[in-house]
């Protein structure tokens, strides 16, 4: 039962009747696991603990960072440097007291994401990347656990209720295969609006405490689409898959499996040493510092990213003018390129080469490896 200063702290919910005192219990016997304590888990964690959820847990293993604050606003600047579930339990704290949280500082993986999921109702995906994104479905689904999908890049994000056990889809269903890597950039490459974060995460909350509620109509078979630059909201109906490999007629998947290598990560990493289309950051030093040896950097970001940092005597041509900037390159010139993190520049690289170009390298690990092995100023951003 609430005691009095419960009953003041959700009134507001015991006044709707479609909550009331039965529903305020049920959010506190509700527990939830949210994965990712960044710019979704900010508003999730925030209004969840408001809501009075009972049981919380958090799982990240990242620090805050000061590029962080632009949008996770559940860590303040005095966080910087912590880890995050410790900053979020403390903001979730000071918010209601009543709610009990548990920490995850670790990496979710196969080896341990059915432990971790397996003592909570619901799951929230707050991840920013593919392989645990597609490892939170698949322990999701072989658990019978509702998993509220929440993401966003740019001006666009996407909501959805993934759960087979209430006759939805699931992930898989709506994405079989992960893209290329490097295709989808990340929002530390590409950029996100910090409010948007808030704009989706505020979606999935609602949809969290509509399940535990048991009440109205949640988002399963359906994807919400966001676009917040034009603020209009779309919605696509979404079907089972019934070939799906893993909540399909005839499942192929039936434990975790690995999934950096699902999402073509591992095998990249495990070339990266020896692949002969890259140098290192230290080949790029010895080329700018030695004339001699004939050979152009040029760096292919955007020009908003090049003055937030940049390498002395690199030539600037933004890989969005590539297509027709690239003819003031010389085919025969020795090439270096370079971008933020590799990821852009083994594209350039690929489109100088099949437009005849011989002697082209992209540098590994980009300015941000250079800031980390040669110059520690040059700002990571
Ligand atoms: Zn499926």
């Amino acid at each position: 039962m609430l005691n009095d200063e419960q009953m003041q702290r959700y009134s507001r919910h015991i006044l709707l009747p479609d909550v009331g005192l039965a529903g305020q219990e049920r959010l506190r016997s509700a527990s939830v696991l949210c994965i990712g304590a960044g710019g979704l888990g900010s508003p999730i964690l925030m209004y969840l603990a408001a809501a009075g959820i009972g049981r919380i847990g958090i799982v990240d293993f990242d620090r805050v960072e000061l590029t962080n604050l632009q949008r996770q606003v559940i860590h303040g600047t005095g966080d910087v440097g912590r880890l995050k579930t410790e900053s979020a339990q403390e903001a979730v704290g000071r918010i209601n007291p009543d709610v009990k949280v548990e920490l995850y500082n670790t990496r979710i993986q196969s080896v341990n994401a059915l432990d971790i999921i397996r003592p909570y109702d619901v799951v929230v995906d707050c991840t920013d990347n593919f392989p645990t994104r597609y490892l939170t479905n698949d322990t999701c689904v072989l658990l019978g656990k509702p998993n509220v999908y929440g993401s966003i890049s740019h001006f666009e994000g996407q909501a959805s209720v993934f759960a087979p056990h209430l006759g939805g889809p699931c992930y898989r269903c709506l994405f079989p295969e992960p893209p290329p890597p490097g295709s989808v950039p990340s929002c530390a490459e590409g950029g996100v609006l910090g409010v948007l974060p808030g704009l989706i995460g505020s979606i999935q909350a609602t949809e969290i405490l509509k399940l535990a509620l048991g009440k109205g109509q949640p988002l399963i078979g359906r994807l919400l689409i966001v676009d917040a630059l034009q603020m209009r909201f779309r919605e696509l109906k979404l079907r089972r898959d019934p070939q799906c490999p893993l909540c399909g007629e005839k499942p192929s998947i039936t434990k975790l499996i690995d999934y950096e290598q699902f999402c073509g990560l591992k095998p990249a990493v495990a070339a990266a040493p020896t692949n002969p289309d890259e140098v290192t950051v230290h080949d790029m030093k010895r080329a700018l510092e030695t004339p001699a040896l004939g050979i152009t950097v040029i760096d292919v970001r955007e020009p908003n990213e090049h003055r937030m940092a940049h390498i002395e005597g690199v030539r600037l041509i933004p890989l969005s003018a590539f297509s027709c900037r690239f003819t003031e390159l010389d085919p025969n010139q020795k090439l270096y390129i370079h971008c933020k993190s590799g990821a852009r520049s083994l594209k350039a690289m690929q489109f100088l080469r099949n437009q005849g170009f011989k002697d082209v390298k992209s540098v590994r690990g980009g300015i941000l490896a250079w800031s980390n092995e040669i110059d520690p100023p040059v700002a990571k951003y």
